[in-house]
């Protein structure tokens, strides 16, 4: 397949409302956010300016429903109290270093968050809808061997205010406020499948995911998150009891000895503790299911013995599968399993009775597939970032090209 990357680069998020407010310098860098509050908090931070319940609830409309960028914006508020918000807060949102669109029209942003760290978000369209992947730390503690991110080192997690603020941003770019009911949405579901472990950082991703999901703002509701993990047993359980979103488990092999090869976890939480924690998550049924997902590595994970565990493994779990093609990254270890091999696999989990998709990979050409992702701390001129771009994207597509015609 013949591939040419339409990108446009460096389109940074032109705000002239949050740009036109005062306060330059120190003293702007230090007001807090109100986004990523619980509502309690933004009650209890009102009352710290003298203010009613009632002023949380407008500013609380005008941020997540009506999805306001600035506090001028929010007009049925005082002209004296929105100087007072401004002198204290600002509403938050992570500046956009960088948009990316792919051939594809999947989309990457990279986010600059106020200390100058970043991480990025990725949107998958997919005719009328369409899932934003939403990262959760700069960086990964964890060094699954077939990951992009698990070769940069954690700077830190992401606040809930960060975590709000990507699916913001990304319905920003495709102007879809304020918040459209369930059949007009195209950005309709939530994946956390972005950079980092979302279970590592548990609190901060369970604040952010029950702002998303509150009916009076962005009600984005649990049936259509997924949180995805490569297996922190015990975050596993509070992510059932507490939030209750689908779930998606990173599983790439049935076997202790093949997974710990390739994801160092499974070393402190092993295949059946795993398992285990699978079974209990509360709420399945075949309507809802857990979704294992599995990287198709050549040589390593691929075979038809390897399926047939997997059968075997996860019986009794309303389950599905999601096979994915293992995706390329500048200086990668793995291989691509082949169609055939694929295929062959897909087959032994669908005659025992489970869905098996093929993940298409979506926005290779910007590397923003699964296990793409990754970001540096090196500070890059728009110039330097622009050949890096390219030097990464060729790369990237080489490795793909050759794939690309067996798959
Ligand atoms: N940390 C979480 C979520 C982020 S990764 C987790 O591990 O589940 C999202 C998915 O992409 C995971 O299933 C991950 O295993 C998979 N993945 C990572 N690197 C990949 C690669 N190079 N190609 C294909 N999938 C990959
Ligand atoms: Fe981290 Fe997930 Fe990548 Fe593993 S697959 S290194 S847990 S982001």
């Amino acid at each position: 397949m013949n591939v040419t990357p339409a990108i446009s680069l460096a389109i940074p998020l032109a705000d002239p409302a949050a740009a036109s407010t005062p306060k330059a310098g120190a003293a702007q860098a230090a007001r807090p956010a109100l986004v990523g509050l619980s509502k309690p908090e933004l009650i209890e931070t009102m009352a710290g300016l003298g203010e009613k319940p009632f002023r949380a609830k407008q500013i609380w409309h005008w941020m997540y429903h009506q999805g306001a960028k600035s506090f001028a914006e929010m007009t049925d508020l005082s002209k004296d109290f929105r100087a007072k918000l401004e002198d204290h807060f600002t509403v938050g949102r992570p500046d956009v270093a960088r948009e990316q669109t792919s051939t594809d029209g999947t989309r990457k942003w990279l986010m600059n968050f106020s200390d100058g760290q970043k991480a990025e978000t990725v949107f998958i369209p997919d005719d009328d809808r369409g899932a934003v992947c939403i990262s959760s730390q700069v960086g990964c503690t964890l060094t699954c061997r077939f990951c992009h991110t698990g070769t940069q080192r954690l700077v830190r997690n992401l606040t809930s205010a960060e975590i709000v603020g990507q699916f913001m941003v990304a319905r920003d770019s495709y102007g879809e406020w304020p918040t459209p009911n369930d059949q007009r949405r195209l950005l309709s579901n939530i994946v956390m499948m972005g950079m980092g472990e979302p279970l590592y950082n548990f609190d901060n991703v369970a604040k952010a995911l029950k702002i998303i999901m509150a009916d009076d703002g962005i009600a984005l509701g649990k049936r259509r998150i997924t949180l995805s993990t490569s297996g922190v047993v015990p975050e596993i359980r509070r992510c059932g009891a507490e939030l209750g979103v689908n779930l998606a488990i990173s599983l790439h092999a049935p076997d202790d000895d093949t997974r710990s090869a390739i994801m160092p976890i499974n070393k402190k939480y092993p295949v059946k503790e795993l398992i285990q924690a699978c079974r209990d998550y509360p709420g399945l049924n075949n309507a809802r299911r857990i979704t294992f997902e599995y990287v198709m590595l050549k040589g390593m994970n691929d075979t038809a013995q390897h399926a047939k565990a997997l059968v075997k493994l996860i019986s009794g779990i309303p389950s599905k599968f999601n096979l994915i093609p293992f995706n390329p990254w500048p200086g990668s270890l793995y291989e691509c399993s082949d169609p055939a091999t694929v295929r062959a696999f897909s087959d032994i989990l669908n005659n025992a009775g489970y869905t098996a998709t093929v993940r298409t990979p979506r926005g290779r050409d910007i590397l923003a597939a699964c296990g793409q992702l990754r970001t540096d701390s090196e500070r890059l001129s728009a110039k330097e970032q622009r050949l890096r771009d390219e030097q990464e994207r060729k790369i990237a597509e080489a490795a793909w090209q050759e794939k690309e015609a067996a798959i």
